[in-house]
């Protein structure tokens, strides 16, 4: 997971521009009556996501007067569409660098995604802290479920950060073609709740196997490169080139699979020594 800003964008100001774009007066008074209650929301989830307990957040069927369905339609209908509201949308599915997905760190922002699902808390419908760019996979992948303990909520952009330690590991199988299997290592000093957030996140978004196609083309890659290097020197050399990537990507994002890809490459003498071929 990548770390992101929390939006600089409060559910009040959100909700205040949705409101101007709507025609249906009737629409508009109870959304206006519904106000203080989307800001309480806004200001309890705040709470919660800090010391990471947003399952704690009791579930609603509707906002006040206004449906869980109408609240829906507000978001899609408005919120994504109006021109008023749309460049808050388009500002947060824009804060990951290179619109790459953070719940995966590897494909392309399609989306913005319901940290807390909206038809469970239309409170928090249009709430920027609880909408996350995401990939369509992503997006697909995280079901709308309550998560029930605190070891089941997925790791969120805005207040976890888990590349404070290597957590994300790859075992080489050393076969022809070679291959790697991603493995969940978080560091003893952490949490058991943060351990088990990291692998549950891990595990909800398929990275292993997303990881482990990418890496086996990675490897097809970087083949021809390894072979030159090998002719010329010796299984050293190869090794040296390796532990260069390895810093490289690990410089950019200690926990990507291209970062545990080469740990477990620079490792394996067997892979230095033509493993690669
Ligand atoms: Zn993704």
């Amino acid at each position: 997971m990548r770390k992101l800003d929390l939006p600089n964008k409060a559910a009040s100001s959100v909700l205040a521009l949705c409101i101007q774009s709507i025609r249906d007066a009737g629409l508009k008074e109870r959304l206006t009556a519904a106000m203080d209650h989307i800001e309480f929301a806004e200001a309890s989830y705040l709470e919660h996501a800090e010391l990471g307990k947003l399952f704690q957040i009791v579930q609603e069927a509707d906002v006040d007067g206004v449906t869980a369905e109408e609240m829906k339609r507000v978001y899609k209908g408005t919120f994504a569409r109006s021109k008023k509201t749309r460049h808050i949308y388009d500002l947060i599915k824009k804060l990951p660098a290179n619109d790459i997905c953070p719940m995966c760190g590897q494909r392309t922002v399609g989306t913005l995604d319901h940290y807390l699902a909206q038809s469970l808390h239309p409170a928090l419908t249009i709430t920027p802290a609880n909408l996350l760019p995401s990939c369509a996979d992503c997006n697909k992948s995280k079901l709308d479920a309550q998560p029930l303990q605190e070891n089941e909520q997925t790791l969120h952009p805005y207040f976890d950060n888990v590349d404070d330690s290597a957590w994300l590991f790859a075992e080489l199988l050393e076969e022809s073609p070679a291959a790697l299997r991603y493995v969940v290592k978080p560091p003893a000093g952490w949490s058991a709740t943060k351990q088990e957030r990291v692998l549950h996140h891990f595990v909800v978004f398929g990275l292993g196997a997303l990881y482990a196609s990418h890496s086996a083309a990675e490897l097809v890659n970087i083949r021809y490169g390894l072979q030159r290097i090998s002719k010329l020197g010796t299984a050293k050399e190869v090794r040296e080139h390796l532990q260069l990537q390895f810093e490289s990507h690990q410089d950019a994002h200690p926990n990507s699979w291209q970062t545990a890809m080469y740990r477990a490459l620079v490792a394996s003498d067997w892979f230095c020594e033509g493993g690669f071929n």
